[in-house]
């Protein structure tokens, strides 16, 4: 049996080895959740409220474990990872508030009246990145078990741990044998079998663009339900009557956070060349300040995940001009020094492709149309950031920029209880806010005729 081996990214170390699953365990584990879906369905919801609330008290019981666990495993600052895995925590919470809110309607129509039912679906197949483990399982598991499904969940081979640790919490929080059931294996292996298999009535998937068209593919071949949430290469837009000083502030936190390894990193800073200098003199100190190190301590970043993706950001940079570079630890680790670049032309790879690593580029334009062409100018659409003092303008440009979430004269991208998803090859479907259950319920017509 081959086994897959978990490096802790600071220190090159071995955290764990794991048997890596086959497509005959990802069978199983389908046919385990095939199984607890009736009764899961049919359970009174004021019970699966009850239960999720149990997880939700668990997690936060548990949270300095986790947290640790996930520091280490993904090399992310401990104070990171205690916000993500509360985060979790919450998500579980929210949720368990929308169990008893999942509901149909009735609709008057000749002859007698219609009534909608939200059914579950079955089966759901949970395929999750590296980069935030957990709290990205917990934006799929929770609206999915609310809505009345059982999921078997496949975590990212790199960093499985707290899913595994996920697993035994839930049971010990009262979910039934069989509603959750984690299986660790690689993606061609068992993340595939899990999208082909005929028991599986819906893919809940977070992870990179190639990977997303390759599910879309196959889980079309059985008109399988599909949500996918892809890559990006968001843009910081700096307008020339921005405050200066605070965009050039938010820019670390808005790239460099979690070593680039963020769909929505502002991996594009589009500068308009009257501010330009002023920006840039501004940003200097952001970038060289950056506290990049022991992610057991108070730093800002940590590591990147391996030695291959390491290898990867280094490619995508070769031979372009670095403007701005912070500093980063040598010896063992995965440690690479945050930078600002300036490519030649707006065509380039650093500007087009999503490198996922803390590594963004300047882009000066001269106009609003320039910059919106600009923003908008590559296959992607996830996130994005306007900087500006002019509040009908950042409200034009909003509504001109092809992407999913978008934030003015901030960074923030992500709330749990609003939706969250990508435009253009970014992605379809919503996760997060109120209506993430319709992605995981099929709607039931059943009209009723009264007319005597
Ligand atoms: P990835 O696509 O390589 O892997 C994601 C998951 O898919 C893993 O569990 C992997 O094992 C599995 N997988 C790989 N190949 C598969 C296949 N052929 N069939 C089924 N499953 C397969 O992505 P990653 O490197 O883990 O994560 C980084 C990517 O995720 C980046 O592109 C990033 O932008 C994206 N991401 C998107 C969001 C979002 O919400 N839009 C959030 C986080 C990360």
């Amino acid at each position: 049996m081959s086994k897959l081996t978990v490096i802790e990214p600071a220190t090159e170390k071995i955290l764990a080895e794991i048997p890596a699953a086959t497509a005959a365990d990802i069978h199983s584990a389908v046919q385990k959740a095939k199984r607890a879906f009736p009764a899961w369905r049919k359970m009174p919801p004021a019970e699966r409220v009850r239960i999720m609330h149990n997880i939700a008290n668990l997690i936060e019981k548990n949270l300095e474990q986790l947290a640790w666990l996930e520091s280490r495993n993904v090399g992310k600052p401990i104070g990171n990872a205690r916000w993500e895995i509360g985060t979790v925590a919450q998500v579980f919470r929210y949720y368990a508030g929308a169990v008893e809110r999942h509901m149909g309607t009735t609709v008057p129509v000749a002859g007698g009246f219609a009534m909608t039912f939200l059914e579950p679906l079955g089966v759901v197949g949970l395929i999750t990145p590296w980069n935030f483990p957990l709290l990205i399982v917990s934006w799929k598991l929770a609206p999915a078990l609310a809505a009345g499904n059982t999921c078997v969940l496949k975590p990212a081979e790199l960093t499985p741990l707290t899913a595994m640790e996920l697993e035994k919490i839930v049971l010990e929080a009262g979910l039934p044998e069989g509603v959750l059931n984690v299986v660790v294996g690689t993606g061609l292996e068992a993340g595939r079998a899990l999208v082909e298999h005929p028991d599986v009535a819906k893919i809940a998937f977070t992870g990179s663009t190639v990977v997303g068209k390759d599910i879309a593919a196959r889980a079309a071949q059985q008109i399988k339900r599909v949500t996918l949430e892809l890559g990006g290469k968001s843009a910081s837009i700096i307008m020339d009557d921005a405050d200066i000083a605070a965009a050039a502030a938010g820019v670390p936190s808005s790239i460099f956070e979690n070593s680039g390894q963020d769909c929505c990193a502002r991996s594009r800073l589009l500068v308009h060349k009257n501010v330009l200098d002023d920006f840039m003199n501004a940003l200097e100190p952001h970038v060289k300040n950056y506290r990049v190190g022991d992610p057991s301590t108070d730093v800002d970043m940590g590591p990147l995940i391996s030695a291959q993706h390491r290898t990867r950001v280094e490619n995508f940079i070769e031979g372009a001009k670095v403007s701005i570079i912070g500093s980063a630890p040598t010896g063992a680790g995965y440690w690479f020094a945050p930078r600002v670049l300036e490519p030649e032309y707006a065509s380039d790879r650093i500007v087009q492709e999503e490198i996922f690593g803390p590594v963004t580029a300047i882009i000066p334009f001269s106009s609003e149309a320039e910059a919106l062409e600009l923003a908008n100018g590559t296959i992607y659409g996830l996130s994005g950031s306007i900087w500006t003092r002019d509040n009908a303008r950042a409200l034009r440009m909003a509504r001109a920029v092809d992407s999913g979430v978008l934030s003015i004269n901030s960074n923030s991208s992500v709330r749990y209880t609003t939706p969250f998803g990508g435009f253009k090859q970014s992605g379809y479907g919503r996760e997060l806010g109120s209506k993430a259950l319709e992605a995981y319920s099929d709607e039931k017509t059943v009209y009723v005729r009264t007319d005597e």
